[in-house]
């Protein structure tokens, strides 16, 4: 069903070494040292039935796909990944898969807008319940869970560190506590990515990433996927991902393949220079910045959490309130040069946006709502120096 892969000789090597290997075997035919865009829908049969290596429809099963898949599965050290179109499309996959009307979630409260969107708008329509709370605050996730008989919550969904004020949630912590509850827990590690954090390792049920961000890495692709150690999990969502058909093509696939090769390399770099990025900021004066949010600062109140969950850095994402409010960070977010005035994340380039105005805007008026003069920074791989130049100018342009 599936490309042989070297799983067991690589399962003892380093993250980056099975983000170039994993799945990654050379063409059986021709020897081609990269996967091929298998661009194909069907494949031939040898007689009814006879399908070669269990390859018959591309939505079912494609080798390109395939091979991402195995890639990653190995990078995160899961037993099973599922990729998808976009996100959202894994996020939606997973909760109807294992979800039924009358069950109930609990939600952090500062989640990504299309997540928050996609259970407010579309699933608590067809019968889901849905509850947010602060789960930075363990007392908080504590109280809403024993508000209610064991079980009553399927899922509490969290994102550490979280879109944009990147929040940190104890991962291990809040899996214990869900798990004396009978409440599953899931991990939307988009942030982080598979090269600083290991959710699944945590306590973790189930991983979910938008692929979109750091994993494809180069603002080419929209993507995502699910991340799985439980079989059975996985048979439902690899059922409803047939059944529903949210697959990626075999091209977003190869693009996929190739960013997961150089993450560990790039995710580095982005903590670097996004480290940097945030110090510069926070030793401004009061009267330019009035908060810097970034987990690797020692003034972030999850450093504690986030430097012994997260390994080998803190990610490239950074929010900061400008002091003189909405309508200076509207201007700030369009004076930039380097920075790209942009919603996404995760790629080479630096991008800059107001959650309030853009990726945020749909969580207005409700309890995720963000502050009005906060800017989010995606802090990308150029000369830390020159995003630092380009910001100063921005700010003497407000
Ligand atoms: C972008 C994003 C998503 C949604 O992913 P898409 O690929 O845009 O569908 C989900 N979670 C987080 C944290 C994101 O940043």
């Amino acid at each position: 069903m599936t490309i042989s892969t070297n799983a067991n000789a690589l399962a003892a090597t380093a993250l980056s070494t099975r983000a170039i290997h994993a799945g990654q075997e050379p063409d059986p035919t021709t020897g081609a040292v990269v996967t091929p865009i298998y661009m194909t829908s069907t494949f031939k049969q040898d007689g009814v039935g006879g399908l070669r290596h269990g390859y018959d429809y591309s939505r079912s099963v494609n080798p390109t796909r395939n091979s991402f898949d195995a890639q990653l599965a190995s990078v995160e050290g899961a037993k099973y990944a599922l990729s998808f179109s976009s996100g959202l499309a894994a996020i939606d996959v997973l909760l109807r898969a294992t979800l039924r009307p009358g069950d109930n979630i609990l939600l952090g409260n500062d989640v990504y807008g299309g997540t928050y969107r996609l259970l407010a708008k579309v699933f608590v329509p067809w019968g889901i319940g849905l509850d947010v709370v602060d789960v930075t605050d363990q007392a908080a996730v504590a109280a809403a869970l024993a508000a209610h008989p064991n079980g009553h919550y399927r899922y509490i969904w969290i994102e550490t560190p979280s879109n944009p004020m990147l929040g940190i949630t104890d991962i291990a912590a809040t899996a214990a506590l869900a798990h004396a509850h009978g409440t599953k827990i899931v991990v939307d590690n988009t942030f982080a990515s598979p090269v600083l954090q290991h959710p699944l390792d945590d306590g973790a049920d189930a991983v979910v990433y938008s692929t979109t961000k750091y994993i494809g890495g180069h603002s080419d692709v929209v993507g995502g996927a699910v991340l799985l150690n439980d079989g059975d999990v996985r048979e439902q969502v690899a059922f409803l991902q047939n059944a529903a058909g949210a697959v990626p093509s075999p091209f977003d696939s190869w693009l996929d393949i190739r960013g997961l090769k150089t993450l560990d390399l790039r995710v580095k770099q982005h903590s670097r220079n996004a480290l940097k990025v945030a110090q510069w900021l926070e030793s401004l004066p009061a009267d330019l910045v009035e908060r810097v949010w970034y987990p690797g600062l020692a003034s972030h109140p999850g450093h504690e959490i986030a430097a012994r969950q997260m390994h080998g850095g803190f990610g490239g994402m950074v929010s900061v309130q400008i002091a003189a409010g909405f309508e200076a960070a509207k201007r700030f977010a369009g004076a930039t040069q380097v920075f790209t005035l942009a919603e996404s994340l995760g790629g080479v380039e630096s991008l800059i946006e107001h959650p309030g105005a853009m990726t945020h805007a749909s969580v207005a008026g409700t309890t995720l709502e963000v502050p009005a003069n906060l800017i989010r920074l995606s802090v990308g791989l150029e000369d830390a120096d020159d995003l630092i130049a380009d910001l100063d100018q921005a700010f003497k342009a407000i």
